[in-house]
Parts: C-alpha cells; structure tokens; sequence
C-alpha cells in the first residue's frame, strides 16, 4: 500500500483528499494544526485502521515515522478574512511549512504535490488567466501574506525540483466549494448561504460587477490525483471556467435558498480582484480533465449540506470580522 501524507487534513479541501485517497487504497497520515482546520471534518476517519492524524504545525520541523510515497501540502489560511486575522502564520506555513516539506520530501524520497493558487496571479491584467501570466499583485496590500506566500512557495518547490531533483507537483487552484466549508471564513459562498438562512440580507462588496468561476470539490480532488500521477512539474490551473459575477450569484443564492432577503452593498475589500477565470487547456491535455459538475447540481449539494448542520452553527459566526474586512476598503 502507498503512504501519502496530507498537511491541512482537517479543512476543506485537506479532508476530502483524505476521503478520496483512502477510497483509492492509500494509508492516508493526516496533519493539521487545526488553526482553521476543524476535526469535525474528519471524525468518521478515525475508526479507519488505513488513516492516523497528527496534530501538528509544520512550520515546525516535521518528522513522521516510517516511509512515504506522496505529500500533498494542504496546510494554509484560504480566505481573505483569515490572513487578515493570522497574517504570519499564513506567510510561514506558505514559506517555512513548504520548506519543511520539501526537506521531508527529499529524506524520504517521495513525490510533493503542493496546493498554490489563482492568487499568484493577483488582480489579473490577462483574461482568463493562463499559467504563462507572472501576474499583478500587490506585495504590501492584505492578501500580500497569502499571495507572496504562495509564490514563495513556487519558486522553492521548483528550486528543489530544479536543484534537487525532487519530484513535485504545482497546481494553482481558482475559488472551489463544496461540503465542510466553514460558515464563518468569510467566502462568498458560505456567507451568502449563512445570511440566507439567518434570514440576513446577502452582502455583496462593491456593486458586484466582479467575476468569479466556481469549481465543485470532487472535481478539484480528480484534478489533484491526476496531476500527482502525471510527470508534470510545472503549475496547473485546476478550475471550472464558469465565470460569473458576484451579484448574479447573490442572486442565485436567493433562488436556491427561497430566502425573502434582498442583496445590500458593502464597500468593496482593498485589492479584490476584478475578475477570475481559469484557462484549463493545461489541465485538459496534460491531464485529461476538466470538470464534470455544474453550479446549479453542485450548489444543491452544498446547500443540503450546511441546511442540515446543527442550527446553533448557523449563529457561531463571528459577524466582527465581516465588519473589520470591509472597513479596510
Ligand atoms: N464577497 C461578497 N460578499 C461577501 C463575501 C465576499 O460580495 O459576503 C465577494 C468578494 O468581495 C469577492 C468575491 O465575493 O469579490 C469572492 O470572495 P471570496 O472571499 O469568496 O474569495 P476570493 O476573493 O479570494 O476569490
């Protein structure tokens, strides 16, 4: 049996990888410091002989017994509320966490897939975005943390890779939703779905005229496996390309929930992009994949999953810092 190693195992996307590789045959070793990461997300595992978690921060050195075959390093703030909140951890875990990872990666001979972002490619100038754009982004606005971090983590990865002659993976991941998204990072999808539910009315920032394009987890987790299995070492988009605008979204949300709140505007946060969308020609020819489930299917999905979370978790969001977020605008 493979050993894979997933950083961040108890957040979004950290947990789904640990359900999919354990379903694909892997022991599958968890690690989070659970700053964002919460183990709600991966209780059902632990009763899994083939899963163990370590509770853990890797920007400490990271050591764990025995051999490994992959890494996926997962560990990281993801939302713009968040770095605002830990600024510094989130430059570490990009910068020392990666570095970590790659000198795991080299002792223990395995192959690194690290999760970078549609953030390297700042408030873009191209459109749709392709891996050969450099990007515009702003190193001392607020989500400079994330996004030097991010790139930061690039260029070791490739250094290593370059130098070293490490095995790794780079893909570059645009706005993914789904289940066990937490209600209070301040995202879009959960804020929209949360307010909803409160019977809030739906903050849109600015007037809503920006673009995003929204991929469904389980496609974001095939395009994972797929691009640790290929030979390519160079940054992958991996996104859905349906772009859309914040408001038309808010709007869909308002459909999807039946809520009888309105849209209200909320000045828009300092550097948010104006618009967002993964070119995947990459992703297709390299790796034969593109996404397979569309908004209205994935948005049902992700709807019935936070209509059945227990209602007190509605009420635990911290609505200070949607105020402190907008502020900086
Ligand atoms: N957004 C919004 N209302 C909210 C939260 C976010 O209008 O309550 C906007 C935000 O300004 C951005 C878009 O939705 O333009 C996506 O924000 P998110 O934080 O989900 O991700 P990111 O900006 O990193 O793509």
């Amino acid at each position: 049996m493979k050993r894979i190693l997933i950083t961040g195992a108890a957040g979004f996307l950290g947990s789904h990888l640990c359900d999919r590789y354990l379903k694909e045959g892997y022991r599958v070793l968890g690690m989070d410091n659970l700053i964002t990461g919460d183990l709600k997300n991966i209780e059902h595992l632990f009763k899994n002989e083939f899963f163990e978690f370590y509770h853990h921060d890797v920007t400490k050195f990271v050591h764990v017994p025995g051999e490994l075959d992959y890494i996926l390093h997962f560990a990281s703030p993801a939302s713009p509320i968040d770095y605002l909140k830990i600024p510094i951890q989130t430059l570490k875990v990009g910068a020392m966490g990666t570095h970590n990872l790659l000198g795991l990666a080299l002792s223990k001979k395995a192959r690194i897939l690290v999760a970078s972002t549609s953030e390297v490619y700042g408030d873009p100038m191209v459109h749709p975005q392709t891996e050969e754009y450099w990007g515009n982004v702003n190193p001392v606005g607020p989500r400079g943390v994330y996004d030097e971090a991010k790139r930061y983590q690039e260029a070791i990865t490739m250094a290593y890779h370059t130098f070293h002659g490490l095995e790794t993976r780079i893909i570059r991941i645009f706005n993914t939703y789904g289940p066990r998204m937490r209600l209070n990072d301040g995202r879009v999808l959960p804020a929209f779905i949360g307010q909803a539910l409160r019977g809030e009315d739906l903050t849109v920032f600015g007037d809503g005229s920006q673009t995003r394009s929204f991929c469904y987890v389980d496609d974001l987790v095939e395009g994972i496996y797929r691009l640790l299995l290929s030979d390519y070492p160079h940054p992958v988009n991996i996104g859905n390309p349906d772009e859309i605008t914040i408001l038309q979204f808010g709007e869909e949300i308002i459909k999807l929930t039946g809520t009888n709140q309105k849209l209200v505007f909320k000045p828009l946060p300092k550097d948010d992009p104006t618009q967002r969308q993964p070119n995947i020609t990459k992703a297709k020819e390299i790796l034969g994949w593109e996404p397979k489930v569309n908004r209205a299917e994935g948005l049902k999905i992700t709807y019935d999953y936070f209509l059945n979370l227990p209602k007190e978790t509605l009420y635990q969001v911290e609505h200070k810092d949607f105020d402190t977020f907008t502020r900086k605008a």
